[in-house]
């Protein structure tokens, strides 16, 4: 189910969370269960639900929102590296606030597939 701000926990990480970088209304933080080992998430301030609703975000700041992305793993020491964004329940979403997982280095492949775990038809 959608949350609304007052209950969602990423509107509360994003108040008082340790944040890895933080700039221009975006921040980033460390998963709380990584499944590789740079496991970062990058969340807007402001709450979104899903990535579904992006046209909340005008194309200027939807534009930084990727830089601030790009920027966060570079900032980690990543070169290659995957962006995922799980959208709706179906497609892995478990927190209703819009985020990026920005994943690097070696991953726990047991995890991962967990994680990418699709409906079948
Ligand atoms: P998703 O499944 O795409 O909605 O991703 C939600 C992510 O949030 C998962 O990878 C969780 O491990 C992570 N997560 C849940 N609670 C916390 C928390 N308190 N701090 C940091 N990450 C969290
Ligand atoms: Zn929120």
């Amino acid at each position: 189910m959608p949350s609304q701000p007052e209950n969602c926990l990423f509107c509360r990480l994003v108040a008082e969370g340790d944040h890895v970088r933080a700039a221009d209304g975006f921040v980033a933080i460390r998963d709380i269960n990584p499944i590789a080992e740079t496991h970062l998430l990058v969340l807007p301030a402001r709450h979104v639900d899903t990535f579904r609703e992006i046209d909340a975000f005008p194309d200027e700041e939807a534009g930084r929102m990727l830089r601030f992305v790009a920027d966060t793993a570079s900032a980690a020491g990543l070169d290659d590296y995957k962006v995922l964004v799980n959208v709706g329940e179906r497609g892995g979403q478990t927190v209703f606030h819009l985020h990026w997982h920005v994943l690097g280095g070696r991953f726990d492949v047991g995890k991962l597939s967990r994680a990418l775990e699709l409906e079948t038809a």
